[in-house]
């Protein structure tokens, strides 16, 4: 008997295994980016099509672009986008400064961004810290500046929760949010739009789903990316860059973290509230 429900318990084992990798297989093959991300819907659109697409990515900390955006970078870069970083603070919030920016030139090059398109602030106004809310207007100066000196045609940084609540990431959001109502997101100032999109946070029971995630994120959200074992792989390699910050936590999160292997945007809309 006692054979017959080990024999049961394995079969279920495997059957269940069986069916999350093929859920998962078959989220990697629908994977979907709006169409922007290949050039149409630009007002000029057909020279789009024909040149790289620029995309600028923000983030608040060195180490938001590995543990939150990953899959995202690393399929911007086999798109043939050319992707461009801004970290707005150093993460200087333990003293340890130089050393995570210089991680953070590591960590980028391993997901395949140039170390010349990054870019990391020492703003004494925009300190790595939880508990200061960074103003929007400080955030905008530094986020209007990257968008004339990259180009970028697409903006991508945190919704209004920002994955982890915090605020230094929910300040991102709220000043993109602003800058959109206002018509301050394009390209200098003659410059046509930009067109800017979020990493949707998800509820704390998917979170730390890690890739069974992916079959959920299929079904919910129309833009969806999911890494390849390989490409979790890079993450992991480029998390391992930032050595500083690798404490049991951090080694738990990397290792349960959807966020490693699936990311999901949602297109930034200017009648958002503001105030979150
Ligand atoms: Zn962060």
């Amino acid at each position: 008997m006692t054979m017959f429900y080990v024999g049961l318990m394995t079969l279920v084992v495997v059957v269940t295994t069986a069916l999350m990798m093929l859920g998962y297989w078959i989220s990697w093959r629908s994977q979907k980016l709006p169409d922007v991300f290949r050039g149409s819907g630009f007002s000029d659109g057909l020279r789009k099509k024909k040149s790289r697409l620029r995309t600028l990515i923000v983030t608040a900390h060195p180490d938001d672009e590995c543990m939150f955006f990953s899959p995202l970078i690393q399929h911007l870069v086999q798109l043939d986008h050319k992707v461009f970083l801004l970290c707005l603070s150093s993460g200087d919030f333990y003293g340890m400064g130089t050393t995570r920016i210089i991680e953070l030139l590591s960590s980028s090059r391993v997901l395949g961004i140039d170390a010349t398109h990054v870019t990391v602030l020492n703003d004494k106004n925009l300190l790595d810290n939880a508990s200061l809310d960074w103003e929007p207007a400080e955030v905008e100066k530094h986020i209007v500046k990257a968008l004339r000196n990259t180009q970028a045609d697409i903006i991508i940084s945190f919704d209004g929760y920002g994955v982890s609540g915090h605020s230094n990431h929910r300040a991102i959001h709220r000043t993109l949010s602003k800058m959109l109502k206002a018509g301050h997101l394009h390209k200098g100032k003659a410059g046509s739009q930009v067109h800017a999109f979020m990493l949707e946070s998800v509820a704390i029971y998917r979170k730390y789903c890690g890739f069974f995630d992916a079959t959920v994120s299929m079904f919910l959200s129309p833009y969806t990316v999911i890494s390849t074992p390989t490409g979790y792989i890079t993450a992991l390699r480029a998390m391992v860059q930032h050595w500083s910050q690798l404490v049991w936590f951090r080694m738990l999160y990397v290792a349960f973290s959807r966020y490693m292997m699936v990311n999901t945007l949602v297109p930034l809309d200017a009648t958002e509230i503001c105030n979150t």
